[in-house]
């Protein structure tokens, strides 16, 4: 049986990182379209800039896929990160929780936000979050 290989569409995970120099642009990236605002220089070197623990080309779409906003010229440290590799799976195993909160809807600025009385369901999201949390895909076809 096939090796079972990860939907990248529902995934997003190894996009998180808090390192600023996560992302190395390489010499194989020239020539590739990189928006200059997608990027951050660090001690001479170009990374791919990172906000809020991921890489900030890392786009919630509105029906909550999270995709590469530059897929088609994404860099090469990206396109080697292969699905169902053994990196892919350790990023899944430790940073798959934040691309699912990412997938969260955002709450409404009126919502109301004080903690729901005690009970073991305290710490879980309303139920039409949980019920909202895509079975979709990922990043973009091409
Ligand atoms: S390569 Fe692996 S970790 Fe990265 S988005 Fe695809 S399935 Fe997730
Ligand atoms: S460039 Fe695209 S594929 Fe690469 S880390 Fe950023 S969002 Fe993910």
């Amino acid at each position: 049986m096939p090796p079972h290989i990860p939907d990248c569409t529902s995934c997003g995970a190894c996009c998180f990182g808090t390192h600023d120099r996560y992302i190395a642009i390489l010499p194989e990236d020239v020539g590739r379209a990189i928006p200059p605002e997608a990027l951050t220089e660090v001690e001479g070197r170009l990374f791919m800039t990172m906000k809020d623990g991921h890489c900030a080309q890392l786009t919630r779409k509105e029906d909550a896929r999270l995709v590469c906003a530059i897929y088609d010229v994404r860099p090469e440290a990206c396109r080697a990160f292969r699905a169902g590799s053994f990196e892919c799976g350790r990023a899944r195993a430790h940073r798959l929780p934040l691309a699912e909160a990412m997938r969260l809807p955002a709450l409404p600025p009126n919502a109301v936000t004080e903690p729901i009385e005690k009970g073991p369901e305290a710490d879980l999201p309303p139920a039409h979050i949980l019920a909202s949390v895509p079975k979709g895909r990922m990043k973009p076809p091409v």
